[in-house]
């Protein structure tokens, strides 16, 4: 299991975006309560839950982690991700600081990064580059980003995204996956 967490706009979408053209890795879909934004896919990014349907799978106890992060619910389901640990490949969650935290508090076994920013001013220019927030949505994000940046040292590894390449490179080395999908596959029929 590979945890990318870190603050918002940090680059962390961008950088599972890039580790999942591997196939090896599986991106572990998120449910959530927030509104589909102009080109996600329900069951491709997130799967879209009422409010009422999240907390049923909560009672349900299919969530391994949940947290409410901007509002919205989000949460971490249990079942594809022991599928895909049993068939040995890399389970990738891209998840908020808490819902990491928590995951690790349960001794759920995997390897914790922490994506941060190159520094707050980077970080403003990207939210409001990347334009899904309001301008009032952005600053409560990086208010809130300076606690998170706090909470980096309870992790295995801090990676900060300057050069996207360079943190993508670092990412694949700590996940033990330089070696190049096709190389994989060759060495697994042997
Ligand atoms: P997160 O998923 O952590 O909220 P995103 O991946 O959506 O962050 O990135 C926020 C914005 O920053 C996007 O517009 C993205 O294209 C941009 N971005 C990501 N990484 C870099 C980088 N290394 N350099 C410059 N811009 C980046
Ligand atoms: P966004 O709405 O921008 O897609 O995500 C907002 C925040 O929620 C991001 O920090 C993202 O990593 C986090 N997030 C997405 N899925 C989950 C999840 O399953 N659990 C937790 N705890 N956070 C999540």
């Amino acid at each position: 299991m590979l945890v990318l967490s870190g603050p918002s706009g940090c680059g962390k979408s961008t950088l599972c975006r890039e580790l999942l053209k591997d196939q090896r890795v599986e991106f572990s879909v998120s449910a959530t309560t927030r509104p589909k934004r102009a080109g996600e896919v329900d069951g491709r990014d997130y799967v879209f839950l009422t409010p009422k349907t999240f907390k049923a799978h909560v009672d349900a106890g299919e969530f391994i982690e949940w947290a409410e992060v901007f509002g919205n619910l989000y949460g971490t389901l249990r079942a594809p991700m022991e599928a895909t640990l049993a068939a040995g490949r890399v389970y990738l969650l891209e998840i908020d600081v808490q819902g990491a935290l928590q995951l690790k508090a349960l001794n759920v076994p995997g390897t914790y990064v922490f994506i941060a920013p190159p520094d707050f001013e980077e970080l403003r220019r990207r939210l409001v580059g990347r334009g899904t927030e309001s301008v009032e949505v952005v600053e409560r994000r990086l208010s809130k980003a300076e606690d998170e940046y706090r909470e980096r040292v309870k992790y295995d590894h801090v990676v900060i995204n300057d050069d996207l390449q360079r943190a993508l490179d670092e990412v694949r080395a700590i996940a033990g996956l330089q070696l190049g999908p096709d190389t994989t596959a060759d060495r697994d029929k042997e």
